[in-house]
């Protein structure tokens, strides 16, 4: 089996080992380079010792050629030659001139010649020398003879002689004095022979020519310029370059030799360091590898695992033993398509890395995502092997589909969001168009749905806006989409022929499925729906366009008193503007100063007695002018904006009651209404009894007005807010009642304080018969329960009487007192004293 480790031998260890021997080479040739220096040195001290005698021995044949005419020591110039002959021989040895070549030869033989003719010349000196001694020898005892025996007659012959002969010795000793007279005397003593034929005399005469000669010769000899001790001279120097030349070599081969192998030394050194390194990564490396948390697999040049580490034993679920040898298409899931794996192959086979995603199956079955990168190992131009790093990116996948999930659906309902439907609608308007077809687009909104939020939590809030989509989507067909698109708005869209049609006939359906209350979190819930509807091609084939016509028409539903649906017509679009414009000013009216109160007094119808006041909003805009209360009160429920002008008409309220009641101290309460947004608000009871704390009001002196149809929608939470209202000591009025069709077995339970007679009721009496009857039974229905009653809006003495003579307690209406504001009211409550 493939052992990661073994996947590439380390080229380097192979280097080293060569370098080694190289190293050794060079070492080894060092040496021997080192012996053969040493060798070339002893040579040449032998040699350089030898040739060193030379010039002492031709010394001494100088010498030797010095002492003529006298006795001479044959020995030692015998045993010289013989020394001179023997270097000759050494010399002559052919391991040197093998060595020192031709040149060497030639100075050789010029030494042998030279020497030879020097030995040559010795020998002569020698014999012609003995020869002169012994001839010396012999003329004196002559000369003896003839002096002593006086063979010659006259004196002066004698003296002549002796004469002679002493000067022939002279001229035997130095050869270069005159020998002229010597020759003249010679000449008598021949002629004198002539006359007396004395043996003794021609003997004498002969001798002295004889001699005469030798000495002559050995002049000669010793006058000769032998090239002897020049050609021992060249010889040793020639020898000397020789030695020196080869020593410089040498050395230089040597220096060279060691840089060579100091550099080989240095570079394994330095390889073998590296190796050492290579070796650690290589450890590091391979645990590296086999602990990755990535799948590594390498495969041979024929896609044939032969290595796979942990992870991929782990990832796939196959042992080791099954993945080596089989080639990875084992793990196919048959998801990724033939060309896929094709492309992939191509482009290994280029000889280049491949990146891309795998769809793998593990032994087991389970499916898993991979991202890879598979490497094609070149070795030599040739693929050897294939190494495939894999990383499981399932959970990434998972996490990202996931993500685009969640970009197109709502979280809460699992419904496709805006972006979704957006996106859906630009898509299918094309293809309607193509097929002459129509598309309804049906904006959908919760009525009160942030009543529901403030009061019961988001909780309650989000199993309303769930328990709406599942009725949605059972009421639509299934090829119909319904999406979420915001806190309880939906779409849906529908499309086919006539759709204006099919769109009603849904409208009234969904409106249906709603009449019964639904179930959130254990509350039982009255929900109705407010539906827009814009159609294509009829109101726009834009798609942005046509969810802005049903959001119009939706409003529109809205303000058409809910529960119901509404198609887009041309018209809506200016009141919606209106609308519009009115939400946007609402935002900077508070800071403007442009919501200020007014004030309307409730009286004792009996006895015209101030007992209240009820502050009412006013709005002047400054963009818009003056804006109706029960207009911008609803947008402001709407937008959330009611909390904020509610704080501050209910601070201004109580501010204000402090100050009318220093004038008017009969008055009893402050009326203050209030929207169930605020009611329901969490903080609402917290807030108001800060306000009275502040402003020190009573909270006895704070009446609280709420209207009937607010009460009504959430009976249990009302009943909860209420009683906490009158813990605190709050007093508590409903207001347009009649209209709200209470149970009066909960109206009794109701912890109230008063009830306000709908000014609608008042408005006809006391013509209509209707209004009297239910002026009359809330009348006698407050008495009964013990609440206080008020009719608003009276505005004729008969209205009044009618409500006095019915047993009516308090009036508030324009006959008596418009509402005014404050410095007006404080007039008008002056007048009222005096
Ligand atoms: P509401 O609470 O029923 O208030 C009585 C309305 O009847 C007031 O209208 C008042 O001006 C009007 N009114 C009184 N006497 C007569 C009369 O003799 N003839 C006629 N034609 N009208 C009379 P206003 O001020 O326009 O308020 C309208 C509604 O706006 C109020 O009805 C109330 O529901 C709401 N609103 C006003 N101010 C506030 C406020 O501060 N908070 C809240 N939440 N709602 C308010
Ligand atoms: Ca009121
Ligand atoms: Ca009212």
């Amino acid at each position: 089996m493939y052992k990661l480790g073994e996947v590439k031998k380390d080229k380097k260890i192979d280097t080293i080992f060569l370098l080694v021997i190289f190293f050794l080479f060079f070492i080894i040739a060092l040496f021997s380079y080192l012996l053969k220096v040493n060798d070339i040195i002893y040579e040449r001290n032998q040699y350089d010792s030898a040739i060193a005698k030379l010039p002492v021995y031709d010394e001494s044949f100088n010498n030797f050629f010095l002492k003529s005419t006298s006795f001479n020591n044959y020995d030692v110039v015998n045993r010289n030659i013989f020394n001179f002959e023997e270097i000759i021989k050494l010399l002559n040895s052919n391991d040197i001139k093998e060595k020192y070549g031709n040149r060497y030869l030639e100075l050789l033989e010029k030494l042998e010649t030279n020497f030879n003719e020097k030995r040559d010349a010795i020998e002569r000196f020698k014999s012609q020398n003995a020869l002169l001694i012994s001839s010396i020898h012999y003329q004196i005892s002559l000369n003896k003879a003839i002096t002593d025996k006086k063979l010659l007659k006259g004196n002066k012959d004698i003296q002549l002689l002796n004469k002679t002969m002493t000067d022939l010795l002279a001229y035997y000793i130095n050869p270069s004095i005159d020998y002229e007279h010597i020759e003249k005397n010679i000449q008598y003593f021949s002629k004198l022979y002539e006359k007396n034929k004395l043996r003794e005399l021609k003997l004498f005469i002969q001798h002295a020519l004889v001699n005469t000669q030798r000495i002559q010769e050995l002049f000669t000899i010793k006058k000769t310029n032998f090239q002897l001790n020049k050609s021992i001279y060249d010889l040793k120097e020639f020898l000397t370059t020789k030695f020196e030349n080869a020593l410089y070599n040498s050395r230089i081969v040597v220096t060279i030799l060691f840089i060579i192998a100091f550099l080989i030394l240095s570079i394994v050194v330095f390889l073998y360091k590296r190796s050492l390194r290579i070796k650690d990564d290589l450890i590091s490396f391979k645990t590296a590898v086999e602990n990755s948390y990535n799948s590594i697999v390498i495969t041979d040049s024929h896609s044939n695992i032969i290595y796979v580490n942990d992870m991929a034993v782990k990832e796939t679920g196959y042992s080791r033993d099954e993945l080596i040898g089989q080639n990875p298409r084992i793990l196919k899931s048959g998801d990724k398509s033939e060309s896929f794996y094709r492309k992939m192959h191509e482009h290994l086979d280029a000889g280049r890395k491949w990146e891309g995603e795998f769809v793998n199956r593990r032994k087991d079955g389970s499916q898993y995502y991979e991202k890879a990168s598979i490497m094609p190992i070149v070795e030599r131009g040739r693929i050897t092997n294939y190494l495939a790093i894999k990383l499981n990116i399932t959970d990434y996948i998972m996490q990202q589909r996931k993500v685009e999930y969640m970009a197109y659906h709502d979280s809460l309902t699992g419904l496709p969001n805006r972006t979704n439907i957006e996106e859906y609608l630009e898509y299918q308007l094309p293809i309607a168009e193509e097929n002459n077809l129509g598309i309804a687009v049906l904006f959908i909104d919760i009525d009160n749905f942030k009543t529901i939020n403030d009061s019961l939590g988001h909780d309650v809030g989000d199993s309303v806006i769930i328990e709406c989509s599942k009725i949605l989507k059972n009421t639509v067909k299934e090829s119909e989409i319904v999406a979420r698109i915001g806190g309880d708005e939906f779409v849906i869209i529908i499309s086919g022929e006539n759709t204006k049609h099919t769109s009603t006939n849904l409208c009234s359906e969904i409106l249906k499925s709603f009449a019964k209350p639904i179930e959130a979190n254990g509350y039982k819930l009255s929900i109705t729906l407010s539906i827009g509807v814009s159609l294509f091609p009829e109101d726009s084939n834009d798609h942005k366009k046509l969810f802005k016509h049903a959001d119009i028409a939706m409003y529109e539903a809205k303000d058409k008193g809910k529960n119901n649906f509404q198609f887009y017509k041309k018209k809506l679009s200016s009141q919606m503007h209106d609308r519009l414009e009115i939400e946007q000013a609402l935002k900077q009216a508070l800071k403007e100063d442009e919501i200020y109160v007014v004030y309307q007094p409730k009286y004792d119808i009996a006895t015209k007695q101030i007992v209240g006041l009820e502050a009412l909003a006013r709005w002047n805009s400054k963009e818009l002018g003056n804006i109706r209360p029960d207009k911008f009160i609803s947008i402001a429920e709407e937008t959330g904006d009611i909390l904020e002008i509610g704080h501050f008409i209910f601070k201004k309220a109580c501010e204000d009651f402090r100050t009318f009641k220093t004038i008017y101290p009969e008055l009893e309460s402050i009326s203050i209404n209030v929207s169930t947004i605020q009611l329901y608000n969490k903080k609402f009871v917290e807030e108001i009894l800060n306000i009275t704390k502040e402003t020190k009001v009573y909270t006895s002196s704070v009446m609280i007005e709420i209207t009937e149809t607010h009460v009504m929608k959430n009976i249990t939470y009302s009943m909860g807010v209420l009683n906490t209202l009158k813990e605190f000591g709050f007093r508590v009025s409903i207001d347009d009642f009649g209209t709200g069709h209470s149970s009066l077995n909960y109206l009794k339970r109701f912890p109230i304080d008063e009830l306000k007679i709908d000014k609608s009721f008042v408005d006809d009496l006391p013509l209509d018969s209707n209004d009297i009857a239910i002026a009359k039974a809330i009348i006698s229905l407050s008495r009964n329960m013990g609440y206080k009653n008020v009719a608003e809006g009276i505005e004729t003495i008969e209205q009044e009487e009618f409500l006095l003579s019915h047993g009516c307690d308090v009036g508030q209406g324009y006959l008596f007192c418009k509402p005014k504001e404050k410095e007006d009211l404080l007039e008008f409550l002056q007048d009222q004293l005096s």
